[in-house]
């Protein structure tokens, strides 16, 4: 596949699809590939995770066209992208809202800072699949059957893989992030733990504590690779 000139870059040539709408009514947005869908990569089910969504967007304007086997999703949360919070506009944490067996109602804390306690109480959701960026995500996983999905956060510095698959691998190894099979700490309610649950494989991609540029500079390559040369499976 040919790549875009970098003078070309500052916009996305093709068109995404809604797959739903946020709790403010805005687009949720999915780039779908060109061939059977073989994989889904999403950004920023965590708000605050904006680098996430600049580098997933970055490597989208390195293609000329949609990828042959890769659907995109930019901002799994996008009223939480806007306002700059973890949580939905609900204050709902996305990724703890999933139907899984082991759902709890308990608030979910997470750190202000990585040095800082869990102390930042947000809401799991009223009920498993309780908000309509989780259930929009699930029918869009429902439609296109992707055989694996890589979910990008921050500011781990960690590929999380609990299958220890040979994509995880790869980016582990491409990525120069260390591969775990988990990130220490239960996750109830999680997008990981749903996909799990489903038999559906996920790769959860952490980026490091690092800035925006950074992110673009360290792991645009490896994502530029990910969506244009055949999955490492
Ligand atoms: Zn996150």
């Amino acid at each position: 596949m040919s790549l875009r000139v970098r003078q070309e870059q500052g916009t996305i040539p093709w068109e995404p699809d809604a797959y739903g709408q946020s709790h403010l009514g805005g687009p949720l947005e999915v780039w779908r590939s060109a061939g059977p869908c073989q994989l889904l990569v999403f950004a920023a089910i965590h708000g605050d995770e904006a680098e996430t969504t600049t580098a997933l967007s970055k490597t989208l304007r390195h293609l000329t066209n949609p990828s042959p086997h890769c659907a995109v999703v930019l901002a799994a949360n996008p009223d939480g992208l806007i306002r700059g919070t973890r949580a939905n506009a609900r204050g709902v944490d996305l990724n703890r809202n999933f139907p899984t067996k082991d759902w709890q109602s308990d608030p979910v804390l997470h750190r202000y800072t990585l040095d800082a306690p869990r102390e930042v109480a947000l809401s799991p959701g009223d009920s498993p699949g309780s908000e309509s960026e989780t259930q929009a995500l699930i029918r869009l996983i429902q439609e296109l059957k992707p055989e694996a999905v890589v979910a990008l956060h921050a500011p781990l510095a960690c590929v999380d893989d609990p299958n220890d698959s040979k994509l995880g691998r790869w980016l582990s190894k491409r990525s120069g992030l260390p591969l775990v099979p988990d990130v220490g700490y239960p996750t109830p309610g999680s997008f990981g733990t749903w996909a799990g649950e489903q038999r559906l494989p996920v790769v959860t991609y952490e980026f490091g504590l690092i800035t925006p540029d950074e992110a673009v500079r360290k792991q645009v390559p490896v994502l530029v690779e990910l969506l244009t040369q055949p999955i490492q499976q």
